[in-house]
């Protein structure tokens, strides 16, 4: 396994793969590596000749009172993982190299991917994202690009920059990896107290409740959501940020809930944001 930090060594050892016409994955990530990360990497192994996994935390898509500074960071452990799973190539760029002082190019995202959900409480955030990524995908140049239903909209949003910008990629989307407990893995789960842990379940245990009341045939969202929020307020320490029913593809909100529908939250527990979706 290579680690390379620079964008012009990525691109010789990407034009040698593809000189030999060897397929290439490419798993985007802000490292803090854990299992939901892992089944990104296993499918790109599964699907391709050579498999890339980058590293960093880009500070562009961070507001200026989030967590930026604490955002986890644990190379070397991260490393070991990737070894261990045969992965050719990390790039872990610095900030220099990703932003260097003349820059001066910015992905501005529209439309119905980026009107709610997260998009209004972290402003800037999936302009950074979309900016971050096709910047990685310029130097990786890959034939697929493996994203996690976790970050539901932030999968919308890359599957529209990519066909905007006709880029020659394939977005493939892996389902969400839980801990044993429902709580959808996350890299700032770590930061969680100990009871905040105890709590954090809850939120895919009241998603679930939404779920039932669905299948039992209940179809008008607000009456779906408002079940849902009653079981997270019932914990007191959870700060509700938004709860809303979706299209999964579009976005756009649903005015009958069903099959195609998204319900997505974001929350704040120990003042750790955590999202989390299920798609009905
Ligand atoms: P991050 O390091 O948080 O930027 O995440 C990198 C990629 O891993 C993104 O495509 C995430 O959606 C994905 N990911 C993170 N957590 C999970 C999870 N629990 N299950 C599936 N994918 C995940």
């Amino acid at each position: 396994m290579k680690t390379i930090v620079n964008p012009a060594e990525v691109h010789s050892l990407v034009r040698q793969w593809r000189q030999a016409k060897k397929s290439i994955g490419f798993v985007p990530t802000m490292g803090a590596l854990h299992e939901g990360h892992m089944e990104l990497v296993r499918a790109s192994r599964r699907q391709n000749h050579v498999s890339v996994v980058s590293i960093y935390v880009n500070p562009l898509q961070f507001g200026p009172h989030e967590d930026f500074s604490q955002y986890p960071r644990t190379m070397e452990k991260d490393l070991e993982l990737l070894r261990r799973e045969k992965v050719q190539l990390v790039y872990a760029p610095t900030n220099l190299e990703m932003y260097p002082k003349v820059f001066s190019t910015e992905i501005k995202v529209g439309g119905p991917v980026v009107k709610g959900l997260c998009a209004p409480f972290r402003p800037g955030h999936f302009n950074g994202v979309a900016t971050v990524v096709a910047k990685l995908l310029g130097a990786v140049q890959p034939n697929r690009l493996y994203l996690g239903q976790k970050d539901a909209q932030q999968v919308a949003v890359l599957k529209r920059v990519v066909q905007d910008l006709n880029m020659d990629v394939t977005p493939v989307v892996c389902p969400i990896v839980r801990e044993h407990d429902g709580l959808a893995m996350s890299s700032r789960n770590q930061r969680l107290t100990l009871e905040g842990r105890k709590i954090a379940p809850v939120l895919f245990r009241a998603l679930k409740v939404g779920k039932s009341i669905v299948d039992l045939g209940e179809a008008v969202p607000e009456k779906v959501l408002e079940e849902i929020r009653k079981v997270i307020t019932e914990e007191r320490k959870i700060k509700l940020q938004y709860l809303e029913a979706v299209d999964a593809e579009t976005l756009e909100p649903s005015k009958k809930i069903g099959s195609g529908t998204m319900i997505a939250l974001a929350a704040y527990l120990d003042n750790v944001r955590l999202i989390d979706n299920i798609v009905l």
